[in-house]
């Protein structure tokens, strides 16, 4: 028996667990995929928002400017990348200054520290590659870019090390009252625990009618993407909004912590809540509000195109709360944008939420974070030495691009979640993050993986549960048969 079972291991979910394993309590995580961070964690504009767009008075907008007060210091302890660039938000008429003025009004209630309105003049100094047509700028010194799928690894990581048992490949298909205890069906499993807490992202609303009345529904949004070579990381410095509109916040062009430069998002109605398919007009929409900020990007410079699914829902918050119906059921639901930069504070808050129901959150003594170690690349010349000296496997090097070793590979599968996915290998140490993306490292990341885990070659997945890449037995050497 668990005390808290948590279902999805998104940036949501995993910070949760990474909150409650401070605790003297059991923990579970159920996740219906191979691997952390695979839903909307992993496709989303990687930006740390200051706290200007929430309505005051939202959930949204204290969450938000309190998980990006804390990400810093989090992704510091974590070693996760985390870089403050500061972001504007651009203004090309009387009215968007207008909006501007709102947003400035908003941030200062929220409690955003820094936000400044400036000229056209100001705004060029800072960014000189902008529209020279633009009429000014909001600035929020505190905007932030993150790594959005090495936080919720990170947090999940620490929460094992903690004693919080996770289940990946565990789709929950039910959940029973059994008075007192819930008990709960995931892929393989049957789990059984006082507490539920659901952070199943764009399909928080099929959990929660697992166990309670329906009241809300997720609305699926896509956003598409553009992400451009390294040589366009340094096109701007900042992040660079549009005026937001009632679809959401426009689309940005920003350095990402990788040295990347992403573009998007787009935001139309999705299909379902896993559509993730990219199309030719939505990458136009991109294209041509991205060329309207600035007219330097580059788009021949693309690596990857990609999509993410917003959990939209009818009313613009999050819906963080104890189920009016379902006793010891605690929704985190409805977490779309800036679901990613309040993280930090989401956990603390469903802590707070667990306690007012009667969860006994004892401090645990020997609590510990996980760090996840530096790669070869990044460490000094004696490191490096003794990393030679250790395992001389730290001397080859499998992704060309991204100068990723073998030695880091084989660090990321000591982890406390090692991955068992070719992209869980790229989302724990970038191998297949560059140029190529993956095109010359894949083969070799994937026969690692397979001697490693002893995953049979053709068994090992891309990336989600089932995307096998191979599909039969493999022959090599002794010529044709
Ligand atoms: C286009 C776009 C841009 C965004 N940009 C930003 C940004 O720049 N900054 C920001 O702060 N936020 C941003 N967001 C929002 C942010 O990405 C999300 O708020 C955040 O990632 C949500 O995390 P989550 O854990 O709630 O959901 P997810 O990451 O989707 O995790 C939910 C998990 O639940 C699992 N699950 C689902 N059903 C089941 C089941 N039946 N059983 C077990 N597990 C299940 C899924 O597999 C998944 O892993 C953006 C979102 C989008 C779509």
């Amino acid at each position: 028996m668990f005390d808290v079972t948590v279902i999805g291991c998104g940036v949501t979910g995993a910070g949760i667990a990474y909150e409650l394993s401070r605790c003297e309590i059991s923990v579970a995580v159920v996740e219906k995929q191979n691997d952390i961070a695979c839903g909307t964690t992993k496709a989303n504009s990687a930006i740390v928002h200051a706290g200007y767009d929430p309505l005051p008075g939202t959930k949204m907008a204290r969450l938000n400017v309190e998980g990006s007060k804390r990400m810093e210091a989090l992704c510091r302890r974590l070693s996760v990348a985390y870089q403050r660039v500061g972001s504007m938000v651009l203004a090309f008429d009387g009215a968007d200054l207008k909006t501007l003025r709102e947003l400035l009004r908003r941030g200062n209630a929220n409690g955003v520290e820094g936000l400044c309105i400036l000229t056209k003049e100001q705004a060029l100094n800072m960014e000189p590659g902008l529209n020279p047509e633009i009429a000014g700028a909001l600035y929020a010194p505190t905007g932030a870019i993150v790594n959005p799928w090495g936080l919720a690894i990170a947090m999940a990581q620490t929460a094992v090390k903690n004693g919080a048992a996770l289940y990946l490949n565990s789709p929950v298909r039910s959940i029973s009252d059994r008075g007192g205890f819930y008990r709960i069906e995931a892929g393989e499993n049957a789990l059984e625990t006082r507490y539920v807490v659901n952070a199943a992202g764009t399909f928080a609303d099929k959990i929660n009618d697992m166990a309670a009345q329906p009241f809300f529904r997720i609305l699926p949004v896509r956003g598409e993407y553009y992400l451009l070579d390294k040589c366009q990381g340094g096109i701007v410095r900042h992040t660079i909004f549009q005026p937001p509109s009632k679809s959401g916040k426009g689309v940005l062009i920003s350095p990402t912590v990788h040295g990347n430069l992403i573009v998007g998002p787009t935001a139309d109605p999705a299909d379902g809540p896993e559509d993730t398919g990219v199309t030719a007009q939505g990458l136009q929409k991109v294209v041509k509000a991205a060329l309207r900020s600035d007219t330097h990007v580059n788009f021949r410079e693309s690596i990857r195109n990609f999509a993410g699914v917003r959990a939209a829902t009818a009313t613009d918050d999050f819906i963080i709360e104890a189920s009016k119906d379902a006793p010891r059921f605690v929704n985190a639901a409805a977490i779309k944008s800036p679901g990613l930069s309040a993280a930090p504070a989401i956990g603390p808050e469903v802590r707070r939420i667990l306690e007012s129901i009667g969860l006994v959150c004892r401090a645990k003594g020997n609590f510990t974070e996980y760090r996840q170690p530096p790669l070869f690349k990044n460490m000094t010349k004696a490191e490096q030495a003794a990393a030679l000296s250790r395992d001389p496997r730290y001397g080859r090097v499998i992704c060309r691009c991204e100068t990723i070793t073998e030695g880091d590979i084989l660090q990321t599968l000591r982890g406390p979640v090692p991955p068992v996915s070719i992209d869980g290998v790229k989302r724990r140490c970038n191998a297949g993050m560059g140029r190529c993306q993956g095109g010359f490292c894949g083969p070799r990341v994937h026969e690692i993986l397979s001697r490693e885990t002893g995953i049979p070659m053709e068994n090992v997945e891309q990336d989600l549960t089932g995307s096998r890449l191979l599909t039969g037995e493999t022959k090599t050497g002794g010529g044709a048969e």
